[in-house]
């Protein structure tokens, strides 16, 4: 719940030990007043939080237990917040030194309140409007004259509203009271809340609901910025600093030990929720962060004037207001004019001092440039980071051990897998066993030798259900050419892939009996071909063709002759092995190959089975009908050694069957296939049907 409770916090003094042991060390060297002040004599300062002890505030934890502050000298006090607490006004009033604040810090600073901002830790806000969900298709429109609960400071949900055609007055607002069992009630129709907080309290209470976020109305503030006052800055700039980079560096070791974090919060910082929720939190927080991205508490002045102006469009400020004194710049450039003037001075003595002079104008201007290159480097950066987040492929990013730092949103439509369920995982939860392994062994080689990837993979969803990506994978390297992450871009082709099988499908069937058709029967007789003669083996090809079919169509109509030879497909696959092939040739022209067959005894006896099975009555459409079939058989390598010889033998067989009177089989002649006797009494022996008149 996102309640709050001041706790008593525990942060160190020095202990009376450490008094007694610097004062009879100052006593001892008798320079009481000279000495420098003892080892433990530390700046206390106070950090105001904005909210109750949770993973929001994981870096100033970091930078307490790692000692990051007791080494610069600094003795912090993490002063939890009261929701509804006035940061700003406690740390310009002197109550704490420094404060965590939102982006309403400017209007702070505009209403003349002397705050000065010092680091940004969310790229992006986490405030977001959340309603209950009352229907399928429900949009921010419907909460015009709706009861919604907005938390002070929260001017870009009224920015966003305000861009959506929902002017402020159109809403009933209340004061936020905190408690989220009041949109669950009904009490409240929506409420502001973080991203990362009320989400997962919602999830685990079954609470259907609709997220909405400012960056769908492009607005695209900071969140969570560290601020002083100009008192502190002004009397202590040197502590200033030091506080900084000492919570920056806490910072880092937080994004990187989280998991050590949460423990703290649970147990040193009497956190009040789950741990699953602090996971969840420290999951929701990492893509704002974007630490991969940015470097961690960077401020980019052109997005500060960015939120002025729309702060300035919805009324809140004027336009083109100042920032000069709001941002603090952590490395000023070096005020060298001073410098000029003595080298200029020294310069009527000696051409060797100008020119260092100029040396250092020089080096001064190159880092000015640079300074100038990287901060346009990091705009550049913010662009490729929300591109990413909009991008409708999915984006995955891994450390050198695989493991999962970063997956954008289309991931998690394409998947079914959260953020939090993802993240800390390889991207082997995708895996469905159904991807070749070679593909992935070329995958990891090419990876290996630090080259990119692209390739097809077969995955499966949350739901179990089996997709088809295109994947594309790279290895991202640092200057000492040291792998540091993996980035996949993957699209889902599931769809193209379908409609590709399904035309070829369609290119190698026939559509009425859904047997091979001409081109993959001789594909198959094509490679049985290779096969038995690398192998010496024998196979056999069967021509069958119905007797007597024309009049069928012509009395019963084509309707009938169509599931006749339906029908006739359905037997004669069932007259043959799972290693076998049917096939359609032509109108009532069917083929089947063995591959696999003694000699041609062996084929007739399959042949005679087919007959048998084809002069089964056979009923359509209520008619009982009686067919009979002829069937020509050619064997390799007796009959051809190529399958131009074999067709034709078997051709020629099927001809000589009918020209002696249907309802036989006949195995070729060996020789001129043309030249096939018509009841030939020899060892291609046509066998005669006993089979009565009709
Ligand atoms: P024979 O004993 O000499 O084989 O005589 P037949 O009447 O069976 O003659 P033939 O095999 O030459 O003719 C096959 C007939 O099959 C010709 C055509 O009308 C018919 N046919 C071809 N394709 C289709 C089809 O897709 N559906 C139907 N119902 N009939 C077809
Ligand atoms: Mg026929």
């Amino acid at each position: 719940m996102r309640t709050a409770v001041v706790k008593s916090h525990h942060w160190r003094r020095p202990t009376a030990a450490h008094w007694r042991f610097g004062l009879s060390v100052l006593l001892a060297t008798g320079a009481l007043v000279l000495s420098p002040p003892p080892a433990c004599a530390r700046d206390a300062v106070t950090l105001q939080l904005k909210w109750t002890h949770c993973f929001q505030f994981a870096g100033y934890y970091a930078a307490q237990e790692q000692g990051y502050y007791r080494e610069a000298g600094l003795d912090v006090r993490l002063e939890e917040g009261l929701p509804g607490i006035d940061v700003v006004g406690r740390v310009v009033s002197g109550q704490a030194d420094y404060g965590i604040g939102t982006s309403s810090l400017l209007l702070a600073r505009a209403a003349g309140k002397p705050v000065v901002a010092l680091a940004v830790i969310l790229q992006h806000s986490p405030l977001v409007l959340i309603a209950r969900q009352r229907q399928a298709a429900q949009s921010i429109h419907d909460l015009a004259g709706k009861r919604v609960m907005v938390e002070p400071d929260a001017d870009e949900i009224l920015a966003y509203l305000k861009r959506e055609g929902i002017p402020p007055e159109r809403l009933i607002q209340i004061d936020h009271s905190f408690e989220i069992q009041d949109l669950i009630d009904g009490r409240v129709d929506a409420l502001t809340a973080y991203l990362s907080n009320e989400p997962e309290l919602l999830d685990r209470l079954h609470v259907p609901y609709q997220m909405y976020t400012p960056r769908s109305a492009g607005i695209d503030f900071y969140a969570d910025n560290l601020f002083t006052s100009e008192r502190e800055l002004h009397a202590h700039p040197e502590r200033v600093r030091a506080f900084r980079a000492a919570s920056l560096r806490g910072w880092e070791y937080a994004l990187t030990h989280p998991d050590e974090i949460i423990e703290l919060i649970l147990t040193k910082y009497a956190g009040r929720d789950t741990r699953e929720h602090y996971v969840f939190e420290a999951a929701q927080l990492r893509p704002l962060i974007r630490a991969d991205l940015i470097e961690i508490g960077y401020m980019n002045p052109g997005r500060w004037a960015h939120m002025a102006e729309t702060y300035a469009e919805i009324g809140l400020l004027p336009a083109n207001v100042s920032l000069d004194g709001f941002l603090y710049d952590p490395s000023p450039a070096v005020d060298l004019s001073g410098l000029y003037l003595i080298l200029a001075a020294v310069l009527g003595f000696t051409g060797i001092v100008g020119g260092v002079t100029v040396y250092i104008y020089r080096v001064n201007r190159r880092l000015r440039h640079s300074l100038s290159d990287l901060q346009q480097a990091n705009g550049r950066l913010a662009v490729l980071s929300t591109a990413i987040e909009n991008s409708p492929t999915s984006v995955v990013i891994t450390g050198p051990d695989t493991l999962i730092q970063y997956v954008n949103p289309a991931f998690v439509t394409v998947t079914g897998y959260s953020v939090a369920e993802a993240v800390g995982q390889t991207p082997r939860i995708l895996r469905s066993g159904l991807t070749e392994p070679t593909t992935f062994r070329e995958m990891w080689s090419h990876l290996k030798r630090g080259e990119p990837w692209s390739g097809e993979l077969i995955n499966r969803r949350k739901s179990g259900e089996v997709y088809w990506e295109e994947a594309h994978v790279a290895p991202i390297k640092d200057r000492a050419g040291q792998t540091t992450h993996y980035v996949a871009v993957k699209l889902d082709i599931t769809e193209r892939k379908q409609a590709h099988q399904q035309l070829d499908y369609l290119a190698h069937h026939d559509a009425l009996t859904h047997l091979p058709n001409r081109l993959l029967f001789f594909e198959r007789v094509a490679q049985t071909l290779a096969l038995a003669k690398r192998n010496q083996t024998k196979f056999a090809l069967l021509f069958i063709d119905l007797d007597k079919f024309k009049p069928i169509n012509d009395t019963h109509g084509h309707a009938v002759g169509d599931l006749v030879l339906r029908e006739t497909a359905k037997r004669l696959s069932g007259c043959v092995r799972e290693s076998d092939t049917v096939g359609r040739i032509g109108g009532d022209e069917f083929v089947v190959l063995l591959p696999h067959v003694g000699g041609a005894e062996h084929a007739t006896i399959v042949a005679n089975k087919i007959r048998q099975a084809l002069r089964q009555p056979l009923t359509v459409a209520e008619t009982t009908l009686f067919i009979s079939s002829s069937i020509g058989i050619a064997i390799y390598p007796e009959h051809g050694h190529d399958q131009l010889a074999l067709t034709a033998h078997a051709d020629g067989a099927i001809y000589a069957a009918k020209a002696s009177g249907r309802d036989r089989i006949q195995v070729a002649a060996v020789g001129n296939p043309a030249s096939t006797p018509l009841n030939h009494p020899s060892a291609e022996s046509a066998i005669e049907p006993p089979y009565p008149d009709r």
